[in-house]
């Protein structure tokens, strides 16, 4: 196996999604260049986090980031709540103390996309097919080792290493840290798909009925993000493909007026986590 051995970075970020870039951009707006590697050959295309809040809208404009993130967003200012498809609730954010007072829905890969293309100014790439598989403390520092596509490895010398590799962390595993939590009970559907309706596209709805909760979340337009809570749901939902149908047939089920849906790009069952990890540092 060839080994080849770099011994000039003062931080190896490990993950290049939100956290990673964002890691990736702090430390050069500080004066540190990083290097940043991702085991993927290419980012991530769903939607995934979609929600920016306030005070990440803040933080954006200190990096210098806010005005595109703005412009590429949808900006929700408020929460509707309906009871069996009645209007129950009506919630607006105009007094949130923040300069950005609602939250911005814009899928997670074009979040991803200002953030690297932000990270890119300050002269740092990521550095794809590249997968941190060891740890090893070293006197001073530490050495992390990585396997590359062609199977070959490559071992990196540095002071740090910024852990920004997501819920199924390697550098979490192979430093022995906890993640405790557990799932919640519920399965949910998510459907990423056009809709026409006579609901608000700049407010999150939110639908009660007995069948199960139903949460809208504007995306663009005359798009957006269905989530059916499904608390019947049994395990082999996980393996299920879902289709529109099954769209089709919860919102009528649960009495959400709607003219059309369709076109969906990204449909899957899930179950939310609550979980942390015992310790951000180690050594
Ligand atoms: C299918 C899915 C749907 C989601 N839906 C929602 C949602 O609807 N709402 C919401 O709020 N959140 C959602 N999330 C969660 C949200 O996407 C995460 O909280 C967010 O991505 C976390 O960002 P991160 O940068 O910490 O980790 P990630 O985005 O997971 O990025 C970690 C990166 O590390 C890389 N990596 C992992 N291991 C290694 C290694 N050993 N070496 C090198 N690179 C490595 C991965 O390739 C990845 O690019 C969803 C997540 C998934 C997977």
């Amino acid at each position: 196996m060839t080994v080849s051995r770099n011994s000039n970075t003062d931080v190896l970020i490990v993950g290049a999604g939100p956290t990673g870039l964002t890691m990736a951009c702090e430390l050069a707006r500080h004066g540190v260049t990083p290097r940043i590697i991702d085991k993927s050959p290419t980012p991530s295309v769903h939607s995934k986090a979609f929600g920016i809040h306030a005070r990440t809208l803040e933080l954006f404009e200190t990096m210098g980031i806010v005005e595109t993130t703005l412009a590429q967003g949808n900006i929700c200012n408020g929460f509707d709540m309906y009871n069996r498809g009645k209007p129950l609730a009506h919630v607006i954010f105009d007094t949130l103390e923040s300069r950005y007072p609602y939250f911005l829905i814009l899928a997670q890969s074009d979040t991803e996309k200002i953030l690297n293309a932000h990270m890119e100014s300050f002269g740092i790439r990521v550095e794809r097919e590249k997968e941190l598989v060891g740890i090893e403390r070293t006197d001073p520092g530490i050495t992390a080792r990585l396997k590359l596509k062609d199977g070959s490895e490559e071992l990196i010398d540095c002071s740090y290493i910024a852990g920004c590799d997501g819920a199924h962390s390697t550098s979490r595993h192979l430093l022995g840290l906890e993640f405790k939590g557990a799932p919640y009970p519920n399965y949910w559907l998510l459907a990423d798909c056009d809709l026409d309706w006579k609901y608000p596209l700049h407010h999150l709805s939110v639908f009660i009925h007995p069948s199960g909760v139903t949460a809208f979340f504007p995306l663009y337009s005359d798009r957006g993000r269905l989530m059916f809570e499904l608390p019947d749901a049994t395990i082999d939902m996980e393996m299920a493909e879902p289709t529109i149908e099954d769209v089709r047939r919860h919102m009528n089920e649960r009495e959400i007026d709607y003219k059309s849906v369709g076109s969906p790009n990204w449909l899957a069952y899930f179950k939310l986590h609550h979980r942390i990890v015992d310790r951000y540092g180690d050594g």
